[in-house]
């Protein structure tokens, strides 16, 4: 094995630590703590998981949270009254709406309803828009997170040739619009895409976020390339990426684990997008915990 593995696990504590000096900083300017609100409809254990880890990381980030969780019964109109009492609230600088919701409630028109200003998961259609067209605007924290591994690893953007197997809406699209951001030349594969292992090898920085685990093989890699790997699959032999690690580890110059890769980010990009949020609301000075930061669209500031 010859590739520089990419550690996600201490990239994320140095953004960690980074977002709590400058949670002190912005605390120290403004008087105020930054704030995240969370919501979860239901009772899903996994939900309980995922939002208990977010409080824990923003506790220890100085961010304030708050969480708000609703019976599995309520209406959509009470989930809503809720999301615009939050937007109202001067106090919450981020909302986060734990997905899935329970299947009589309409996600979409829930992620819409969202104060852009405080869609700390970039989810909303405004957000998106922004991010697609190149403008400032909050982006979803997993491919922000893989920008930010990119860069830590000191992989040249600018003219590289990037290829992004996925086009969903919460990784391959918004990561695409990062990288074009970043002046790469970006092509992005799916489910249609034909002889997907030879548009791979054109790639000097390959990102995988497909949900298929250990699609990409030894021969969709370009020796030399950078290879990301954001899938998350639970398999019988555990936890396994898109990525077959060990072979294309033989032919990679860098390249994420699967679990300690991309993982890690995702929260710690949360708290990055919470401390810009504050900062964008309450006009202080946008400065950057990560690297480009999500509020320059993954453009250098
Ligand atoms: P998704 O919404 O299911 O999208 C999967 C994408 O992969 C689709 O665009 C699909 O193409 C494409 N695809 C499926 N099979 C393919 C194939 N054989 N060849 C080429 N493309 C194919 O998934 P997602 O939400 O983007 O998540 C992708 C993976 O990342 C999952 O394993 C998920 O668990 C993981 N993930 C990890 C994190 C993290 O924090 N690390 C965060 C989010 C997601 P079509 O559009 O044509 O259907």
């Amino acid at each position: 094995m010859s590739a520089r593995v990419i550690d996600g696990k201490a990239v994320s504590a140095e953004v960690r630590e980074r977002v709590r000096r400058e949670v002190a900083d912005y605390e120290a300017e403004s008087g105020r703590t930054p704030a995240l609100a969370t919501v979860i409809v239901g009772d899903d254990p996994a939900s309980q998981i995922y939002v208990a880890n977010k409080h824990k990381a923003c506790e220890a980030a100085g961010i304030r949270s708050v969480h708000h969780g609703l019976s599995a019964e309520s209406t959509q109109e009470e989930l809503l009254e809720l999301i615009r009492s939050l937007g109202a609230d001067d106090d919450v600088d981020g909302i986060l709406v734990q997905l899935p919701l329970p299947a009589h409630l309409d996600s979409a028109a829930v992620v819409a309803a969202l104060d852009p200003g405080k869609d700390v998961d970039g989810l909303t259609p405004t957000s998106a828009g922004l991010l697609a067209s190149g403008a400032p605007g909050l982006v979803p924290c997993t491919p922000a997170g893989v920008i930010e591994l990119l860069d830590h690893d000191g992989a040249e953007l600018e003219g590289a040739d990037a290829v992004v197997v996925g086009r969903s809406q919460l990784v391959g699209r918004p990561l695409a619009s990062l990288l074009l951001g970043r002046n790469a030349t970006v092509t992005v594969c799916h489910s249609r895409t034909r002889d997907l292992n030879a548009v791979c090898r054109g790639a000097d920085v390959l990102v995988a976020a497909v949900g298929v685990p250990e699609l990409i093989g030894r021969d969709a890699v370009k020796p030399g390339a950078v290879v990301i790997d954001v899938g998350m699959n639970r398999t019988e032999d555990g936890l396994r990426g898109d990525v077959d690690f060990e072979a294309v580890s033989e032919v990679a110059a860098a390249i994420t684990p699967v679990p300690g890769g991309v993982g890690p980010m995702t929260i710690a990009m949360l708290l990055v997008n919470t401390l810009a949020a504050a900062r964008a609301r309450t006009g202080q000075a946008a400065k950057s915990a990560a690297g480009p930061g999500p509020r320059s669209a993954g453009k250098p500031v």
